[in-house]
């Protein structure tokens, strides 16, 4: 054990002092010169630092949105605006102090935010980037509009802090201390289970929900907390600019926020911070720009999306991160998956059976009254032609289709009904005929996934970075890098997943599903593309699950394998169960040899 804590410690635990300086060494040295900024530069420098720290807030959030799960959420400014005005109204209007409507903004920044995200449930990429659009139109018109409450176009003053932020260098050491928190929050999330949630959402959500991502819930989470920053930065924004009116929250502005996270790139948190500096300088160090800004900001995306489609932590990333090595081979080690899955318990309470299932797709038939049964601590073969059903069934099995008739039952569980994600959690592990991988999280990352729906912290108690959450990700990081180890992957823990070979994400992907510890283990086609020596180790590798007490429908067209390793094996034909034995029954059966073995 302590020589995998150690391991773990050297390959990927963030307290390896190495690593520690490279990831906090930009951030200590941004965070030094923002705090000596003051008395080095004159008034004007300071106020549009205090904007770059505004602007960051807002954009911390946003990049978990845009940058994390991949939402092209394009229209934030209507979230800063309703912070401004919220902040604006309440001390104008109702004499609500200026600190306490700072805080209300983020409340309904945050509302609002869970508002924008409704709409990203149902709607991808290009519609749902122009429902944000029609927020941010309509708020600003109401803006316009609703004079009585707004002051129309003539506007509203900001908030004014108290003392000591009322003075410009006060002022600023208030939104640098707002931009550190916004950042200590996102940082939390980032490299927590939900951010690597969201990175699974943007990716490869299929794959997300089998890992049992509650993708909904997690969407709108974010969502929310995202809108509760925008908020607060509206707020801030407002007491900045003294008086707003509608005509403040341009477009312009909104694209800025979504390139700012682009250029720096995906899934960062210094990129996204530096490109939030770039921008916001930019039009003070060009000032001719300013006319250009539409046009500058559209080459500067286009430019963003063409060379550098990651952004530049993205590129800094594939350059400087640690790439396998040539040449490797994977060997899973035997013995040591039972210190990632301890043996299951009740072996009786958990068969799988599968009763007169069928699924039409349009005129074919996809699945034509299928049974099956896979009892715990036995491996259960599925073969049979191209196009027979086999992927289907699995489908059905771990809910991705719902079928047409028939029952499904695991355990006690009638799971027909249950969505994905209820199902992975029931115990239910699957990997994908083509390898669904996280590309630009590391291996270990990749595997950690598997244990989504054993983290118990919640998301605000993560943003806080309490130990709970970090001694539960430590936990779950010994068990990732002990399930690499298992089948052989331990070498490339710490490298990006999209720099392994396919065949060494099949086995990632079964990493993946150990780390979830299933009761049952649906791989389709996990030999598919290895080479003689890797099958057997695969064969090796199941059975070592299998007898640990997990059971494992296998599909697969490796007969030999399958006839060697199975206990019991199906073949399927055009939908419907052609045989169904031992090995030894199944391989002799005449219309099995017909339609699928040959002679
Ligand atoms: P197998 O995995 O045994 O090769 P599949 O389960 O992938 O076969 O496919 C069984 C049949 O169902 C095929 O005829 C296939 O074309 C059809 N099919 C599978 N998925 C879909 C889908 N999403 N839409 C329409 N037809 C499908
Ligand atoms: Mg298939």
């Amino acid at each position: 054990m302590s020589t995998f804590s150690n391991a773990v410690k050297g390959v990927a635990n963030p307290a390896n002092p190495g690593r520690l300086i490279s990831q906090f060494a930009p951030l200590a040295l941004a965070l030094l010169v923002a705090g000596i900024l003051p008395s080095f530069v004159d008034n004007y420098w300071i106020q549009i630092a205090s904007l770059a720290c505004i602007y960051w807030v807002l954009i911390a959030g946003l990049n978990l949105i845009v940058g994390y799960a991949g939402q092209l959420a394009i229209g934030f400014v209507g979230l800063l605006a309703i912070g401004a005005y919220t902040a604006a109204i309440l001390c104008e209007k109702l004499g609500v102090p200026s600190l306490v409507a700072l805080v209300l903004a983020g409340c309904s920044g945050a509302f609002f935010g869970f508002v924008i995200g409704l709409p990203s449930l149902r709607l991808k990429n290009f519609y749902f980037a122009m429902t944000t659009l029609g927020f941010a139109t309509i708020v600003t018109q109401v803006a316009l509009g609703w004079e009585s409450l707004t002051g129309g176009g003539i506007g509203l003053p900001g908030p004014v802090f108290p003392a000591p932020f009322n003075s410009s260098i006060g002022f600023y050491y208030l939104v640098l201390a707002m931009a550190l928190i916004a950042t200590y929050l996102l940082r939390n999330i980032a490299i927590s289970n939900f951010g690597r949630g969201l990175i699974a959402v943007r990716d490869a959500e299929v794959a997300a929900e089998a890992m049992g991502v509650p993708v909904v819930r997690l969407k709108l989470v974010t969502f929310t907390f995202s809108g509760g920053l925008a908020g607060l930065a509206g707020a801030l924004y407002a007491a900045r600019q003294t008086y707003i009116t509608p005509d403040a929250f341009t477009f312009d502005l909104s694209v800025m926020f979504f390139i700012a996270v682009l250029i720096g790139g995906r899934g960062r948190i210094v990129g996204p911070m530096v490109g939030t500096a770039i921008l916001t300088l930019l039009p003070e160090i060009a000032a001719p720009l300013v006319a250009w800004s539409t046009f500058a900001y559209g080459l500067l995306l286009l430019l963003v999306v063409l060379i550098v489609p990651g952004g530049m932590a993205d590129y800094l990333d594939r350059i400087f991160k640690k790439r396998p090595i040539a040449n490797r081979i994977t060997a899973p080690k035997v013995g040591v998956i039972s210190a990632v899955i301890s043996r299951a318990g009740d072996k009786a309470a958990t068969p799988l059976i599968v009763k007169n299932v069928a699924l039409a797709f349009g005129g074919v038939r996809a699945l034509d009254g299928v049974d099956l049964e896979v009892q715990p601590g036995t491996i259960h073969g599925l073969i049979g032609p191209n196009g027979s059903g086999k992927t289907t069934l699995l489908n059905v099995i771990s809910g991705y289709y719902a079928a047409n008739q028939g029952t499904i039952c695991f355990g006690e569980h009638d799971i027909a009904g249950l969505p994905v994600q209820s199902r992975s959690r029931l115990g239910i592990a699957r990997t994908f005929q083509t390898p669904r991988v996280l590309g630009n999280l590391s291996v270990l990352e990749n595997a950690m996934l598997g244990a989504y729906s054993q983290f118990s912290s919640s998301f605000p108690l993560t943003a806080l970075g309490l130990p709970d959450s970090r001694r539960e990700d430590k936990a779950i990081r010994e068990r990732a890098y002990q399930a690499l180890t298992a089948v052989g992957l331990a070498h490339c823990a710490e490298c990006r997943a999209d720099q392994l070979q396919h065949t060494e994400q099949r086995f990632l992907e079964i990493a993946r599903c150990l780390v979830m510890q299933p009761k049952i283990l649906l791989l389709d086609e996990p030999a598919a593309g290895l080479a003689h020596n890797e099958i057997e180790n695969l064969g090796t590798l199941i059975e070592e699950m299998c007898a640990l007490g997990v059971a494992v429908l296998l599909i697969e067209h490796h007969t030999d394998l399958v006839f060697r390793i199975s206990d019991h094996v199906t073949v399927l034909n055009l939908g419907k169960v052609l045989a169904s034995g031992t090995p030894s029954e199944v391989r002799t059966n005449k219309e099995v040899i017909n339609a699928y073995l040959g002679t």
